[in-house]
């Protein structure tokens, strides 16, 4: 068992204590501990501000970006230890752990691609020019600059290398030092990860630090030049953004918080069409990959009222061929969820849908899962509900069991069906499946508003479609309301977070030269 130090003022350093316990949620074996009592975070945060900062700001983009490629190709080349890693302590099947760890070389090499098409320079312009004398000389012009503070990199467990790899590139890419922190419970993957960059020497020192256990009073020493992105649940989040930099020092936050994702059918899909098809196939998929744990999962699944049937029993068909038991086996399809209190989560969650809609298909505690020592692990069955008369203020639309549970509901039209879905108080993803064009638009016009991204299945697409789960480095990557207000990744996009934008105004020549300086 190892004893998982944290990278901060360029080495690695050890907390006093006995730690906490990063578990194997299959066996529920110790797998490795970590503390960070003792550590000094102001130091941290000074040597990544004063020495990381400088060394990026001095690196123009195409040199950022041949760095994030470098971290890119590291992770890839350790690619089946990583894997294994996110199997023994994520609980992952090796499908879970590619989506995690492929996400991380994916996005970085993604945003190194990003670099490219930004040039040698050190200023981004934002628009075009614009002339805002009487003449043709006095022009305006908005341009970001990196802030000159630390990106604070708070993530979830269920995603430990891409929650670090897709913060990462976009602020190191903007030319901001980077203090990342992994949920504790599933910190492995994320520590190998920071140890092959360090032993690749691929960054300049101070620009990226790795916290492995609590943050201590790193958050409450932030100023107005740092930032702090969040994932994870809207509780810590609230707690967040109550905090004293945030409140009293201007210290910008993005939060990416729980989500409700919903799919909606179309009343023109008909059964065995491709569109019927791939609808069920993403809502088994996002209900059963990584155990339900992704911000993404398909939670809520509106069905035209005539069409619930043959939904419920399609999906039934399906689930009933998902095989839960230890993730390393070849024959399992189902892992068990992260942690001990991620599975008393799910158990207390689903009772508390139960007083809106019934349970059609699974049991929270899995019989007899395949290769686990009697009575040992976090496992359930995916868990598939019916609620026949859905109401606006039902526990579906506002508790997120993070888990791999969906409740299946009718709607009358797609405005009642549109109404359902916001009632989730603001979403990362919605899907809807359809061809036809007039449902499609009024669906989209009423669900934009609530969302960060919708997903559109119809028929021309239906077999090259991406899985709405999976966030995409093009893609912006967020939503509001319940699910933060956040925006992340979207290319160039992810970039303005850690950069100021800036009107310059002035002589148009001048103005112009600057904004394109290599
Ligand atoms: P969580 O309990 O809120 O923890 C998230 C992170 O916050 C962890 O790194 C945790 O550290 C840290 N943390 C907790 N309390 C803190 C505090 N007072 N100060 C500083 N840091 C603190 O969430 P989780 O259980 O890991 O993740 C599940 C939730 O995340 C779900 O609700 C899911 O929907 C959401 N999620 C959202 C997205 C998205 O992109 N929108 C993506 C993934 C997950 P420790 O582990 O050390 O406690």
């Amino acid at each position: 068992m190892s004893e998982l130090g944290s990278y901060v003022e360029g080495r690695w350093v050890k907390g006093k204590g006995k730690g906490m316990e990063l578990v194997n949620p299959a066996t529920e074996e110790v797998v490795a501990t970590t503390s960070t009592e003792g550590l000094d975070f102001g130091a941290a945060h000074a040597f990544a501000r004063d020495k990381g900062g400088p060394a990026l700001r001095a690196m123009t983009f195409v040199q950022r970006g041949e760095m994030l490629r470098a971290m890119s190709r590291a992770i890839h080349a350790k690619r089946d230890e990583l894997l294994s890693m996110a199997q023994a302590n994520g609980g992952n099947t090796r499908g879970d752990a590619k989506f995690d760890v492929d996400g991380a070389s994916g996005t970085l090499a993604a945003y190194a691609d990003v670099a490219a098409e930004l040039g040698e320079t050190h200023i981004l312009a934002d628009g075009d020019a614009i002339q805002i004398g009487r003449g043709a000389r006095l022009f305006g012009q908005h341009v970001f600059t990196p802030r000159e503070g630390v990106a604070v990199h708070v993530n979830a467990f269920n995603f430990p290398a891409w929650g670090l790899a897709e913060k990462a590139a976009t602020a190191l890419l903007a030319g901001m030092p980077v203090i990342t922190k992994p949920a504790t419970s599933t910190a492995h993957v994320a520590h190998r990860m920071m140890e092959l960059f360090v032993e690749g020497n691929l960054l300049p020192e101070g620009a990226l630090s790795l916290i492995c256990g609590s943050s201590g009073d790193l958050l409450e020493r932030l100023g107005g030049q740092d930032v702090i992105a969040f994932t994870g649940s809207s509780l810590t989040a609230a707690k967040l953004r109550e905090g004293k930099s945030v409140l009293r020092n201007g210290t910008h936050i993005n939060v990416e918080a729980d989500s409700l994702n919903a799919a909606v059918l179309g009343p023109d899909v008909e059964e065995g069409s491709d569109v019927m098809n791939l609808f069920i196939a993403d809502v088994v998929r996002e209900m059963t990959q990584k155990t339900g744990q992704k911000c993404t999962a398909i939670r809520r699944v509106y069905v035209p009222k005539g069409k619930v049937d043959l939904v419920l029993e399609l999906l039934r068909e399906r689930l009933a061929a998902v095989k839960v038991g230890d993730p390393t086996r070849d024959d399992v399809t189902m892992g068990p969820v992260a942690t001990a209190q991620q599975i008393r989560d799910v158990r207390d969650g689903v009772k508390g849908l139960e007083a809106c809609a019934r349970i059609v298909f699974g049991s929270t505690t899995a019989e007899s899962p395949i290769g686990v020592p009697a009575g040992k692990g976090f496992f359930t069955t995916p868990v598939l509900l019916h609620g026949a008369n859905p109401q606006p203020n039902d526990a579906v639309h506002s508790h997120e069991v993070f888990g791999p549970v969906a409740t299946v509901m009718p709607y009358e039209d797609v405005k009642g069906a549109a109404a359902l879905v916001a009632a989730g108080g603001g979403g990362l993803v919605t899907s809807i499946y359809a061809d036809d064009k007039d449902f499609i638009r009024e669906a989209v016009l009423a669900l934009a508003p609530y969302h960060g991204r919708l997903t559109i299945g119809s028929s021309k697409v239906s077999g090259q479609s991406l899985p709405p789960g999976m966030a995409l480095p093009q893609l912006l990557h967020g939503g509001p309301g319940r699910a933060g207000g956040g925006e992340e990744l979207g290319g160039r996009r992810g970039m303005s977070l850690y950069m100021q934008r800036t009107a310059l105004q002035g002589d148009r020549a001048l103005i112009e030269a600057i904004a394109s300086k290599k």
